[in-house]
């Protein structure tokens, strides 16, 4: 989500003269667009911010200015200590008030460095009625938001207080933004949401609500677009259509549905408001809607109170359901929230063992699940070149990585490959003749 962010950030800079640079050499304004959801990330903030620093004096030096601005959920939840901590920094602004960035930086510019601006009130009125129509060239694989924020309140979660309550985009305006997307080239559009399935929004002819599967449908019947992905879900909002809705062809084959624990005790210490059970009902339910369904997964290992029982049972969860990917951590205590007051830690060389075992688990099924692609034929969207000259990869239907050898006249396209070989994290396939589209594939 930050990486649309950062891109809708880009397209109101714009109209005021700024344009993107590879580098913060000569930048004029450098934004960090920040991740507070575990401590590693909040760290990582000012250890980048002190790099940024010297690029600022040079600047300055010279005569010039460098706006240094922190954007994100790290400015939305420390804004004041970033500004204390950080004197060279101008601009604070959290998550919801980017799209009044030209009244924030005409104070910062005209100011020369005197007036530093923090803005982090969640603003009365909506940022996507205010942004103008991203502009940026999405590449063949774009991002887009429809929902945003959460009311679930996980006890270990800083989500709800940093992006704010859950809010729905409406259905006319996502289908349009889709739809720009396509016309610039947008073969795969990943629909994202902090709780993507719980989107409830306006559907366009204002009478009602559409749900997620209502959205996917019309998704799907936009012409040129051949992929749709979306992320992060929440198990206990798979409703009925949702799952249906999985049969689309264009809706790819794997899906990421994080469930943090496999022990009913910690997902009611987690407020997870479900048990294990409803966790293995809803994939059985999926994989009757799309037999070839695979999924992925978020695991906290060393939430307060787990003991090893605890975290046998999320391998057993683990091996049940046969992820073959997995985003795992070890629990981080965030200020505010109910899991950072907790007492019965977990000693942290403990969460390391077990976040190294639930890894290589994973990692066994991934590899198992790699050997077994080879000999098939997958649709693959090629869009990076690969180490070696005349190698592109691009993601398989599955969320995997395959190169290929092939020229750059193949780069952005949905070509069929056959599948040679499976490694540990990436496939090795030769093409198949013609491109096709993702129906004739897998
Ligand atoms: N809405 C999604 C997750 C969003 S947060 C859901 O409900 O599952 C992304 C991931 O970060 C979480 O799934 C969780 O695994 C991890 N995470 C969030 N807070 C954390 C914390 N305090 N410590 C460790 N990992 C955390
Ligand atoms: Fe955080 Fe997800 Fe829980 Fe919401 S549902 S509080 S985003 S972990």
């Amino acid at each position: 989500m930050n990486v649309y962010d950062s891109n809708r950030m880009a397209d109101v800079l714009r109209p005021l003269g700024y344009e993107q640079t590879k580098s913060a050499d000569d930048a004029d304004m450098v934004i960090l667009n920040t991740c507070h959801i575990r401590e590693k990330a909040t760290d990582k903030v000012f250890s980048d911010l002190g790099r940024l620093k010297v690029h600022k004096k040079d600047k300055e030096k010279d005569g010039g200015q460098m706006i240094m601005a922190v954007a994100g959920c790290v400015a939305q939840a420390e804004g004041d200590f970033i500004l204390e901590r950080a004197p060279y920094v101008d601009m604070v602004f959290g998550p919801q008030t980017y799209h009044e960035l030209p009244e924030m930086v005409a104070k910062a510019t005209k100011s020369n460095g005197e007036a530093r601006i923090i803005n982090t009130e969640f603003p009365g009125d909506n940022k996507f009625d205010k942004l103008p129509e991203e502009q940026m060239n999405t590449g063949v694989s774009a991002f887009l938001s429809i929902q945003e924020g959460c009311d679930k309140f996980c006890t270990f979660c800083v989500v709800p207080y940093t992006r704010g309550s859950e809010y729905s985009r409406g259905a006319k305006e996502i289908i349009d933004e889709a739809k720009r997307m396509v016309d610039g080239g947008a073969l795969e559009i990943t629909l994202l949401g902090q709780n993507v399935n719980a989107f409830h929004g306006t559907s366009p002819d204002g009478k009602s609500i559409w749900g997620l599967a209502d959205l996917l449908h019309a998704v799907a019947d936009i012409d040129g677009l051949e992929r749709i992905r979306y992320t992060t879900s929440h198990p206990r909002d798979m409703d009925d259509d949702l799952i249906a809705a999985h049969a689309l062809p264009k809706l790819q084959p794997f899906l990421h549905l994080p469930v943090q624990s496999g022990s009913d005790k910690i997902l009611e210490a987690m407020n997870r408001k479900h048990k294990r059970d409803l966790f293995f009902d809803v994939v059985e339910r999926l994989r009757k809607a799309r037999p070839d369904l695979t999924f992925s997964s978020d695991f906290i290992v060393g939430f307060p109170g787990e003991t090893d029982q605890d975290f046998d049972d999320t391998m057993d969860l683990i091996r049940r359901v046969g992820f073959v990917s997995t985003y795992s951590f070890k629990f981080s205590a965030r200020p505010g929230t109910p899991a950072a007051n907790m007492k019965n830690l977990v000693h942290d060389k403990v969460a390391s063992e077990r976040l190294a075992a639930l890894q290589g688990l994973i990692n066994e099924q991934q590899v198992e699940f790699n050997r077994q692609s080879a000999g098939l034929t997958m649709g693959v969207l090629l869009d990076r070149r690969g180490k070696k000259e005349g190698q592109l990869i691009g993601r398989s239907p599955y969320n995997q990585s395959v190169f290929v050898e092939a020229d750059d006249s193949h780069m952005n396209k949905l070509v069929d490959v056959y599948i040679e070989e499976g490694f540990d994290n990436s496939l090795k396939g030769r093409l198949k003749d013609k491109t096709s589209t993702q129906e004739k594939a897998v």
